[in-house]
């Protein structure tokens, strides 16, 4: 199958207010492109010297995703350039992500991600921490950072009823911020769930961005 039609088949199936991100990561720049020149321009990337280079190297009307684990020490190369931060996990990254953007007079746009899934290895702010986090404040004091929503990631598992309760958990969680803490602020609209192999579980139950590599691209070699 050819990137193309790979990405007519998944297109047919987004409807249209949900958003793609095509996952490019370790995906060199031809196979990018060849997405590119069919009209796609949200890239997604997990690594931050692979997702710079890329930057550095194809159009500039591209918008980068960085959908990977943050490290503080690496916020500064992303910064000027991200359009969306996905994964941010932690209040000393949020911090680092607001220090770094006001430097240089930017707003950055960021996801919180919260864990919903089982494996200890996924990342991920809880639901009581989320709820601390705007209790105190956080919203307004770090003026910087602009929270569009949250993400998350399933239990990878073959077990689709697991799945679909993760991402009603995440969608029950959104809604709950949104009604406390977030009623007016029209920023706060996006939820990132739904990959490759659950990216239509996901929409039935809320998704407005889903995050699709293998399925577009082909598996990636590590
Ligand atoms: C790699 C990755 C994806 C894409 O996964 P596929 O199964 O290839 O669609 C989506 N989200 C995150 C956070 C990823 O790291």
């Amino acid at each position: 199958m050819s990137i193309t039609s790979n990405l007519t088949y998944i297109r047919n199936q987004i409807p249209a207010n949900v958003s793609l991100v095509c996952v490019s990561k370790f995906h060199p720049d031809e196979t990018l492109m060849e997405a590119y020149q069919i009209g796609e321009r949200v890239f997604g990337e997990s690594k931050v010297q692979e997702m710079t280079g890329k930057y550095e190297r194809l159009p500039k009307d591209i918008e980068w995703h960085f959908i990977g684990h943050l490290q503080s020490n690496k916020v500064k190369f992303i910064v000027p350039y991200v359009s969306l931060i996905h994964g941010v996990d932690s209040e000393k990254l949020i911090a680092e992500i607001n220090r770094q953007a006001a430097k240089i007079g930017r707003k950055v746009n960021c996801l919180l991600q919260v864990h919903i899934a089982t494996e200890e290895t996924k990342f991920g702010f809880d639901e009581p921490e989320l709820i601390q986090f705007f209790e105190n404040g956080g919203l307004e004091r770090y003026s910087n950072l602009q929270i569009c929503g949250l993400m998350g990631m399933a239990t990878f598992t073959d077990d689709k009823n697991q799945v679909k309760r993760e991402f009603i958990h995440l969608k029950s969680i959104f809604d709950k911020l949104k009604v406390t803490f977030l009623s007016q602020n029209s920023e706060f609209k996006e939820l990132s769930m739904g990959m490759s192999d659950d990216f239509l579980i996901a929409i039935a139950c809320g998704s407005t961005m889903v995050r699709i590599g293998s399925s577009i691209f082909g598996t990636r070699q590590y």
